[in-house]
């Protein structure tokens, strides 16, 4: 059965549906995603098949340079400054969303934690997720 997700900025005028299998599911605990967030990381569902994932609203980037030299553009809702997505410009397949816009937040089943290197110790993540320092190398 094809999954879908559905969802919206706080403010409803950024919505967002995703048809098909994320490739990941995860927490980021880098600096960035931090910074975004307001807290100790960041949550992403990833897409990674071309059309899986529709924008419908305006947004707005921020771009940062990752550490493997290529930009992430960071969007958000203009309005109300929900970060909503990020796309990569090496890799434009490629969509993570964040998962509390959903519609059915319980859609979202993370399985592992990327940049645990720069956790803070207030942000604990499930013991029984897979943690990696930086990025998996697959
Ligand atoms: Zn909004
Ligand atoms: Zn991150």
């Amino acid at each position: 059965m094809t999954r879908k997700y559905t969802g919206q900025c706080a403010c409803g005028t950024v919505r967002i549906e995703a048809v098909g299998e994320p490739v990941a599911e995860l927490h980021c605990q880098c600096r960035h995603c931090q910074l975004r967030s307001g807290t100790g990381h960041s949550s992403f569902l990833v897409f990674d098949k071309p059309g899986t994932v529709k924008i419908d609203g305006e947004t707005r980037n921020w771009t940062v340079v990752a550490d493997s030299g290529n930009e992430k553009h960071q969007a958000f809702c203009p309005d109300c400054g929900t970060p909503t997505h990020v796309t990569f410009a090496a890799s434009p397949d490629v969509t993570a969303i964040s998962p509390s816009l959903l519609d059915r937040p319980g859609q979202f089943m993370p399985k592992l934690v990327t940049y645990a290197s720069s956790a803070v110790p207030w942000d604990a993540q499930e013991p029984l997720l897979a943690r990696f320092d930086k990025l998996p190398t697959s």
